[in-house]
């Protein structure tokens, strides 16, 4: 079969991720990064994948299976379009050779569609206006996403690019979900309404879950739990998503990393006004300094871990304050979908921390949901079941596949 390659772009505003993949095969071939663009020093990553011939090593599946060679340089990139340029050295030099295949397509990850995109998009110039005007909504993303756009225009311009919002899975969501109870007209003309992320996660998951049970997704009630360092739940009723945690901003909802989720807004209002903080304080306070991090110290679960081993309270608070809220957000999905079929877990947290998963859902027996603790615990990497045979709600971990859900749907995009 001939290679068909995808090249997925994720950029930020100092830096960008790629990685290309062959379709024919959903394989990664290679992938990188590029960051600290704009610095006196640059660096530059590039991965090459081999897929493994030997039985020993494992299957060869959508993931690579052999790390054949990094190589990273450093220097200066002056902007996105000088990173474009860098990343084509380092397909020429460590391949896979672009020359010889070029992609077919190039997808980019970009993080607010608004209430505009709903969908998968051809990249034209009036899209690349739109995401642009969708920078009042994502002031730090839009319009790092939309460099990443034109740099790769340029180092591509005869592939299609296709856009793939965070936002767009979360259209579907009912306007009593996505509706804040605040003055209609000061929420409509600063748009104002809960938009919902990590929509590719969340349909990627989801969709790999209904295949993994061998049922139709339009028959299946889901519970996706994303927990990374950002985390998000979702509830999906047929593929559609009509209920998830973030809202405006990815702020709202769980606990993350450093992020606060939920809160009163009152709160602000208060270290405003009784401790002297700015709203660009105020910022930074909830996306930076919050969550497990404000808690405890430490973004990272593995050291809030070790730190309850340790007996360090903080470390207990904040594991409990996280499952908490957990535990809060699969109640109120399994009201609102009316019970569930499965629930999954993904990403970094998701996909490695068993204590997280069982904390979350220990007390719902009385929903159908049992965990197995050996199962749930099991070093077993991949797609599985952490439910009991008896369960009636499947418990699932999911590995998530970001970048090849969005390469899927550009190839499905250009073809069209
Ligand atoms: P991002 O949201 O940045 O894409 P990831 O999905 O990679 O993040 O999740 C990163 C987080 O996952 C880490 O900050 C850490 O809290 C958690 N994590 C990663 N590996 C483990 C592990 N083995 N055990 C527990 N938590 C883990």
């Amino acid at each position: 079969m001939s290679v068909v390659p995808v090249l997925v772009i994720n950029s930020g505003s100092s830096s960008f991720k790629y990685q290309l993949l062959d379709m024919s095969t959903e394989r990664t071939l290679a992938s990188g990064l590029v960051e600290r663009i704009g610095e006196p020093v640059g660096v530059a990553r590039h991965t090459v994948y081999a897929a493994s011939t030997s039985a020993a090593a494992g299957e060869v599946t959508g993931t690579p299976t052999f790390l054949d060679a990094t190589r990273t340089r450093e220097l200066p990139i002056s902007d996105h379009t000088a990173g474009f340029a860098v990343m084509l050295e380092a397909f020429a030099s460590d391949g896979p050779s672009l020359a010889d295949n070029p992609p077919v397509a190039v997808g980019h990850r970009v993080v607010h569609g608004g209430a505009r995109f709903f969908e998968p998009t051809l990249i034209t110039p009036l899209v690349e206006i739109n995401i642009d005007e969708l920078s009042v909504l994502a002031p730090l993303h839009n319009p790092a996403n939309l460099a990443g756009i034109l740099a790769a225009r340029r180092a591509f311009p005869d592939a299609p690019h296709v856009a793939v919002f965070d936002t767009a899975f979360h259209q579907t969501l009912a306007p009593a979900a996505y509706t804040y109870a605040i003055d209609a007209d000061v929420a409509a003309s600063h748009r104002i309404r809960r938009y919902g992320f990590h929509g590719t996660s969340h349909k990627f998951v989801s969709e790999a879950a209904a295949a993994f049970v061998g049922r139709p997704l339009e028959d299946l009630k889901q519970i996706v739990f994303h927990l990374g360092n950002g985390a998000s739940v979702t509830a999906i009723d047929g593929g559609r998503s009509v209920d998830t945690s973030m809202g405006f901003t990815p702020l709202e909802g769980l606990v993350m990393g450093t992020r606060s989720g939920d809160i009163d807004p009152a709160v602000l209002f208060q270290l405003a006004r009784r401790g002297g903080m700015t709203i660009d304080d105020l910022d930074d306070l909830l996306n930076k300094r919050s969550g497990l991090l404000g808690l405890a110290g430490s973004n990272d679960l593995r050291d809030i871990r070790a730190g309850i081993e340790r007996g360090d309270e903080r470390a207990v608070l904040a594991f409990e304050v996280y499952v908490h809220r957990l535990r809060t957000y699969a109640g109120a999905y399994l009201a609102q979908l009316g019970g569930a079929d499965i629930i999954s877990f993904t990403a970094g947290v998701g996909e490695n921390a068993p204590h997280v998963r069982a904390g979350a859902l220990e007390t719902l027996g009385f929903a159908g949901v049992e965990i197995d603790p050996d199962r749930n615990e099991s070093p077993e990497r991949g797609i599985r079941v952490i439910s009991t045979d008896a369960s009636r709600v499947t418990v699932l971990v999911v590995p998530t596949d970001e970048e090849l859900e969005i390469a899927r749907q550009t190839l499905a995009v250009s073809r069209a």
